[in-house]
């Protein structure tokens, strides 16, 4: 078994972050497998180096090791590139231009009826520049979409196993079929303008690269999963086990975020919890 935690150094690690990585942890120590860490830090505007600092210090003070050196996703965007040239090349990225608010006003249009649905990355694409031209060299100037009805023909249903569950109990053998794919999450971006990739494109492949067999992460995440399975298959990718967990709140019910600094993990350390502490304050 191999797990990994794969956060963003964009701010400090609070206690959800404690509670996937050492759920990870435990999971693949109890199976005599290998815990594994990356850095998420493809948001060069918003990663820091020393938050990628303060993330090995927290997680070393609450006992969790992995092999080094580390996976930066930073160092990987050749990789990335080389994938995403092998989707444009088979027809199945097209460049998007589109602003927030053009896609806003898309969706709203009253011939698309009812209300804009809401994807795994906001609100599904109107597809407005699904019509551009999909020939010549990849641009790598402009946002590139997956054309989510040629790549659903491709893929058909597809399916993963989930040992945790989803938002609404979703667990077992979770399947999701082309139409789901195509009108309830739509054509992603896989490559931003000043990114040349995307959380999605990213994580994918480096799971596949890492050779991790089971992705334990929140469930703010499961909706992702679908879109994950996609690529996979469209890349020709091991599909992992999936264990998604009930993210901690706080006492108002409110989920954590990264800015809620209060309940950073050093802070509570700076307040004079030890690492048994932090594990009795999320239940592991
Ligand atoms: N980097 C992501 C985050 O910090 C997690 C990615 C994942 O576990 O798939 O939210
Ligand atoms: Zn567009």
């Amino acid at each position: 078994m191999r797990t990994r935690f794969a956060p963003s150094p964009t701010g400090p690690l609070h206690l959800g972050h404690a509670y996937s990585a050492i759920l990870a942890h435990d999971m693949a120590t109890a199976a005599g497998g290998t815990f594994l860490l990356r850095i998420e830090d493809i948001d060069q505007g918003r990663a820091r180096p020393e938050w990628e600092a303060a993330i090995y210090d927290d997680l070393h003070w609450l006992g969790l090791s992995w092999p080094v050196p580390v996976m930066r996703q930073s160092d990987r965007l050749p990789t990335y590139r080389a994938a995403l040239e092998s989707l444009w090349t088979r027809g199945l990225l097209y460049p998007c231009t589109c602003r927030r608010r053009d896609i806003q006003e898309a969706a709203q249009a009253p011939q698309e009826g009812g209300a804009p649905l809401m994807g795994p990355d906001g609100l599904v694409y109107p597809g407005t520049c699904r019509v551009t031209p999909r020939d010549g060299p990849m641009p790598l100037d402009q946002a590139l979409r997956l054309d989510m009805r040629l790549a659903s023909k491709h893929t058909g249903i597809i399916e993963f196993s989930e040992s945790g569950s989803g938002p609404s109990g979703q667990a077992g053998t979770v399947r999701v079929d082309p139409n789901t794919l195509i009108h309830e999450i739509g054509d992603i971006v896989l490559s931003r303008r000043d990114m040349g990739t995307s959380y999605h494109l990213s994580v994918v492949i480096d799971d596949a690269a890492q050779g991790i067999t089971h992705v334990v992460r929140g469930q703010d995440l499961f909706d992702a999963t679908a879109i994950h399975v996609v690529l996979q298959r469209l890349l020709g990718l091991p599909t992992p086990e999936y264990h998604h967990h009930t993210l901690i709140r706080d006492e108002s019910g409110k989920r954590l975020a990264k800015r809620d600094d209060a309940r950073a993990i050093s802070r509570y350390r700076a307040d004079g919890d030890t690492p048994d502490d932090i594990r009795r304050r999320i239940g592991l």
